[in-house]
């Protein structure tokens, strides 16, 4: 656990005069997210306003950590190097489950605070680079996500339900998220993978600054993977959302959510589930993605861990469960 206690006499004594004792030490928490160019850390910095307002009462203090995605976050989390992160609901799945990339790895006190924004699996191409489908990845130069990202674990899910391998690619690279707009546009790929909310300034980065097209990934393949895991589920980008994208996008897709470990302590976990759910309004004003979020949703949606039993406890205060 990185909870610090802060044993300098002036925060504690400040501290204690205004919340009392269960102020009286400060701890710091971190939240692990995304590129900065994605929608994760942004998420991160919504959640810690919320939470860093009520400091005085409370004494947490919240900071975001830019990270290389969903499994970087879970992973570290289970390290106890982080006390909160944001992931997708098929990684949270597959942790909780000791399943897929998970399977060496069970994290079983892997919990879940609540759930946020959806998360499209998103294909973009240069609109030079004749793809239209999935399948048209073959033989072109693909960014198939660093390791880490949460779209490069699906991107290996997508792969094998369509029978694509690495090495169909011409070039398979493993940019991060705040570089694969640039590297697009740049020319030094054709086309490249994000999971993640909409809108994004990384999609919007790439389609203001070149012509590029966000292609359907739809088929069989893609029916079955919703058919068989409760995880994903059929995923529609609207048109008009981009530059040059005046139709829909239809994929499939996930949900963004938020997680912690059953190691941090209740208390702190009530006070960031708190924080954001009695909230709410002022939270969907802090993204556009967040736009549609829905109370009741957020807390049950996409949620295959336990909640953790001080988010729970909010919840309950707030009428939210039973
Ligand atoms: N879904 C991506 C991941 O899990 C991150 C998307 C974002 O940063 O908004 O790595």
């Amino acid at each position: 656990m990185k909870l610090t206690t802060v044993i300098g006499a002036a925060v504690t004594a400040a501290a204690m005069t205004v919340g009392g004792s269960a102020a009286a030490q400060q701890q710091f928490i971190s939240i692990g997210t995304g590129g900065v160019t994605g929608v994760y850390y942004p998420t991160g910095g919504a959640i810690c306003r919320l939470v860093n307002r009520d400091r005085k009462e409370h004494g947490i203090r919240c900071a975001v950590e830019s990270t290389g995605g969903s499994v970087y976050n879970i992973n570290t989390i289970k390290a106890g190097e982080l006390e909160f992160g944001v992931a997708q609901s098929d990684w949270q799945y597959h942790a909780y489950n000791g399943t897929s990339k998970f399977a060496d790895n069970h994290f079983p006190e892997i919990r879940a605070m609540f759930s946020v924004h959806p998360e499209p699996f998103t294909l973009m191409a240069r609109s030079d680079a004749g793809v239209s489908s999935f399948e048209d990845l073959v033989g072109k130069r693909v960014n198939v996500g660093n390791p880490g990202s949460g779209q490069r674990a699906t991107m290996e899910v997508a792969m094998e339900a369509f029978g694509i391998s690495m090495d169909d690619f011409a070039l398979a690279t493993e940019y991060k998220g705040s570089e694969m707009a640039k590297q697009l546009c740049d020319g030094n790929i054709d086309a490249m993978i994000y999971t993640i909310g909409h809108p994004s300034a990384a999609v919007k980065e790439a389609t203001t600054t070149c012509d590029v097209d966000l292609v359907s990934v739809t088929g069989a393949a893609i029916d079955q993977l919703v058919a068989d895991n409760s995880f994903y589920r059929v995923a529609t980008i609207p048109a008009s959302m981009y530059k040059g994208n005046d139709s829909d996008t239809t994929t499939f897709g996930v949900g963004a959510t938020f997680v912690t470990s059953a190691n941090v302590p209740d208390e702190v976990a009530y006070i960031v589930a708190k924080s954001v759910m009695s909230n709410l309004d002022d939270f969907r004003g802090l993204h556009p993605a967040f736009a549609n979020l829905d109370a009741s949703q957020m807390v049950s949606d996409g949620l295959s861990a336990p909640l953790h039993p001080g988010a729970e406890k909010a919840y309950k205060e707030l009428g939210l469960i039973d």
